[in-house]
């Protein structure tokens, strides 16, 4: 772990976003993206096929190609700086659970996803690039709080105690993250990680006698620990509670705010391809991290949307990465640009995201008692899986849930749907469901995409939320 590079990071995002005109800030923009271009072009075979005949001083971002998920993934070698582990490599690492929270080679950090797409991806980043992005990072979530009247609050006898309820069995960015333990630890901070996909009980027990100060999850969970904490099982009190992964509905901010009335809550906008692309003030406006990355919002044709209209995609370049460069990675996500002042005073453009929004099911126990299950922890199921290529979950009709699965050339398909079988049957019995579940699992050509947009509803319930839940 590169601690220089992690708070070196964290002090320059703090310092920026206090003194810098739009016109600085745009500046550093434009000479990260010079710098990784150039970088690109000369150590990636993509990189040199895309930009060899562009002027990259002063270049047009719009005149490079996009690439998509599937794209990156079957081009990956190519992808990849000289002397990055091959497609091959990672999916080997990432295979391997016993390597969550290593790094390959000693050098990158691996991730894999399924994201808004339902098509799971690989992505490589150094290790350098890896603490500077986490830097940025926790000082955008905790921006006005790392003052020395907030930090000497805290020592290295009373450490700040950070929660991640994420998901740990696989080597799903959030997990990752909080592989930051080691170099927290010589400081002032612990950081635990809570397992989402552990018995909501035994993760209950585990935080209130952890007694985080600060609580980071996905809000789909943290709205079920909110009414947990509201039933009287879950007490504790944090000062923070960030939020990222998934899009916030006003409803579950809002029981989560009333379950931790002293928390101050932060929304984040990440993804695996680029953990900070985006981070709310205490004004509750998402700022654009322009530093960290581009962001260019477009339609269905991959045009530029102006201000204040929603796009259909947005395009990600990451301006740190090295290791696997992205430059103008689609994501399925909607991104408005809003022409508004925020009075933190950032330089940083004010966003709004709609992302892929799924939904938390209620299921029935064997005594008739609905219990909440955010999508997340079934998202996991479906990681690492050879041969699946594609998914969707849906909860067709009360306790009916129907897999569909797309699966690559050469699947042995009967062993994706035995695996899918036994790792969902594993996960009911642990959580209170043990023979209440129907579910069917089916192989098909495609998944079917909504009517409007390109976004894939990846677990959705077509059953109505229950009056008692
Ligand atoms: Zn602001």
């Amino acid at each position: 772990m590169s601690l220089m590079a992690f708070l070196g990071s964290a002090a320059g995002a703090l310092y920026r976003e206090r003194r810098y005109s739009e016109a600085q800030m745009q500046a550093v923009q434009a000479r990260r993206l010079s710098a990784l271009l150039q970088h690109a072009r000369a150590h990636t075979a993509l990189g040199e096929e895309r930009l060899g005949h562009l002027d990259l001083d002063a270049v047009d971002l719009t005149r490079v190609p996009t690439i998509t998920k599937q794209l990156l993934t079957e081009r990956f070698d190519h992808s990849v700086a000289h002397g990055v582990p091959s497609l091959a490599e990672v999916m080997a690492f990432t295979a391997a659970r016993d390597q969550v929270g290593h790094q390959l080679k000693d050098e990158f950090i691996c991730a894999t996803t399924s994201g808004t797409t339902g098509r799971v991806g690989y992505f490589v980043t150094d290790k350098r690039a890896w603490a500077a992005l986490n830097g940025a990072l926790f000082a955008r979530i905790l921006r006005h709080r790392l003052i020395p009247r907030e930090v000497l609050r805290f020592s290295p006898m009373r450490r700040y105690r950070m929660a991640m309820a994420v998901a740990t069995g696989g080597h799903f960015i959030t997990r990752l993250v909080s592989t930051f333990q080691p170099l927290l630890a010589r400081g002032m901070m612990t950081m635990e990680a809570f397992s989402i996909t552990e018995p909501i009980e035994a993760t209950v027990e585990k935080l209130n006698r952890y007694q985080p100060h600060y609580l980071h999850s996905y809000p789909t969970y943290l709205e079920m620990l909110a009414r947990v904490q509201l039933e009287g099982a879950l007490q504790i009190d944090p000062e923070f509670i960030s939020l990222g992964s998934e899009p916030v509905s006003a409803l579950a901010r809002a029981t989560i705010q009333r379950a931790f009335p002293n928390a101050e809550i932060s929304e984040t906008y990440g993804a695996t391809e680029c953990l900070p692309m985006a981070n709310q003030c205490r004004h509750g406006r998402l700022h654009a991290n322009t530093d960290l990355c581009v962001l260019e919002p477009v339609d269905a044709d991959g045009q530029p949307v102006p201000v204040g209209v929603p796009s259909e995609k947005v395009l990600v370049t990451n301006l740190l990465n090295r290791a696997q460069p992205l430059i103008r990675y689609e994501l399925m996500d909607s991104v408005t640009v809003l022409d508004e002042p925020c009075p933190c005073g950032a330089a940083l453009p004010v966003i709004r995201v709609e992302g892929r929004s799924d939904d938390t099911f209620f299921l029935a126990d064997h005594e008739g008692r609905f219990h909440a299950y955010p999508p997340v922890p079934f998202e996991v199921l479906f990681l690492d899986l050879r041969g699946l290529e594609q998914y969707q979950l849906v909860h067709e009709a009360q306790n009916h849930l129907h897999i569909r699965v797309v699966t690559g050339p050469g699947a042995d398909v009967a062993a994706v749907k035995a695996e899918l079988l036994q790792r969902f049957r594993r996960y009911f019995a642990q959580n209170h469901l043990a023979e209440c579940v129907r579910l069917d699992v089916s192989v098909v050509p495609t998944l079917e995409r909504e009517a409007t947009g390109h976004k894939l509803r990846q677990v959705f319930s077509k059953v109505p939320r229950p009056v008692a839940a």
